[in-house]
């Protein structure tokens, strides 16, 4: 199975509701689709959001990158040496991790389906369901605790409340949540970016004062203080998680070393695919450190994938942040993991099992590259 085409698409579904956080307002995803075609006539597909304020990543900038640095050295190269094939793609060029996450996933894709296995159990097997939790979009108060309260109605027993604006309206936005659902789901804060580290501190220190009892707090500081990050750890009995502050494996080690945070957030966009993640965890276990695996605005074609490595990387990935295709209005994908609200569970078609994408764009993008 050689990789003979590389072509795009886009595909837009609406939110259910704005998706806000510290950083951004978001009314649609907005994916790049990833179509790798091969000469025995199997395609896989892999997708990646524009998420500029995080990764620096535009939709033309995640075109670019593929048609002119990754594609040109793909073509031609057979799918069973995955591990060469992930090797060039990393290797292409700096940066761009969810361009190179895009075409990792659809060359995984194109694994499973080369040996005829969901993704998962090529990764090491588990047992493929699991559960996820929820956005809950910075708001008004009020807002705030109604998404809650919907939330829990269908059947999510964990929470990610986006906070991170103003302290003194986070601190009740949190206090109003706990209230409203207390004893019936586990809050989850993140507050991207938003705090300064004695902010932080400050916050936590008045929720835990309040008895309001909180799973973990993501990214509290800016991404690249991790001074910032360890001072807050090591101030509050709340667990730490960090999000931003890691991309890529290398990363994950300096935090670790320092200690800065509890918990470690993968997302396939910051690693730049699967192959990373996968190192990426293995490390977090080696060191006895529990990671999240999240996603960005992504439809269920990336979060499938995100999926495939949480089943089979379970024993460190005990937290499960994959709401993408339940914030959407309507679900555009069939694949071979179905998305239940917070119940999520693979089916035994091979790789990602993509069988239909309803509205996929096509983008005709001239060919860098010789086929
Ligand atoms: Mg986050």
């Amino acid at each position: 199975m050689k990789i003979t085409d590389i072509r795009f698409g886009r595909l837009r579904v609406p939110l259910k509701t704005p998706f806000k956080t510290a950083l951004r307002t978001v009314n649609e995803i907005d994916d790049i689709v990833v179509i790798i075609k091969t000469d025995t006539g199997h395609v896989g597909y892999g997708e990646a959001p524009a998420t500029a304020v995080i990764t620096g990543d535009t939709l033309g900038s995640i075109i670019d990158a593929i048609r002119h640095y990754i594609a040109p050295r793909l073509i031609g190269q057979e799918i069973a040496n995955l591990n060469h094939i992930t090797r060039l793609i990393q290797d292409s060029m700096e940066k761009n991790t969810s361009a190179k996450a895009a075409v990792e996933i659809a060359v995984h894709d194109l694994w499973g389906q080369l040996y005829d296995a969901p993704l998962y159990q090529l990764l090491g097997g588990g047992d493929p369901a699991i559960t996820t939790d929820i956005t809950i979009s910075v708001d008004y108060i009020d807002k705030m605790v109604a998404d809650s309260l919907k939330a829990v109605e269908r059947g999510f027993e964990s929470l990610k409340i986006k906070v991170g604006k103003d302290l003194g309206v986070d601190i009740e936005r949190v206090k109003a949540i706990h209230a409203a659902v207390e004893g019936r789901a586990l809050l989850r804060l993140d507050a991207n970016q938003g705090w300064t580290a004695k902010q932080a501190v400050y916050a936590l220190n008045n929720l835990e004062e309040a008895g309001v009892k909180l799973e973990l707090v993501e990214q509290p500081v800016k991404a690249r203080d991790l001074d910032g990050l360890l001072y807050v750890t090591e101030r509050v009995q709340t667990p730490v998680m960090a999000d931003e502050s890691v991309f890529d494996p290398m990363q994950a080690v300096e935090l670790i070393r320092m200690r800065a945070a509890d918990i470690v957030n993968i997302k396939l966009m910051k690693t730049g695919g699967i192959s990373n993640a996968i190192k990426l965890a293995d490390i977090a276990a080696l060191h006895g450190v529990e990671c999240m695996i999240g996603c960005m605005l992504e439809t269920s074609i990336s979060v499938a994938a995100a999926v495939h490595v949480a089943v089979a990387k379970a024993d460190v990935i005990t937290k499960i942040d994959l709401d993408g295709p339940s914030l959407c209005t309507l679900d555009p994908v069939d694949t071979g993991v179905l998305f239940n609200d917070s119940e999520i569970s693979i089916t035994d078609a091979p790789g990602l099992g993509v069988r239909e994408i309803r509205g996929l764009e096509p983008l005709e993008v001239a060919q860098a590259w010789a086929s």
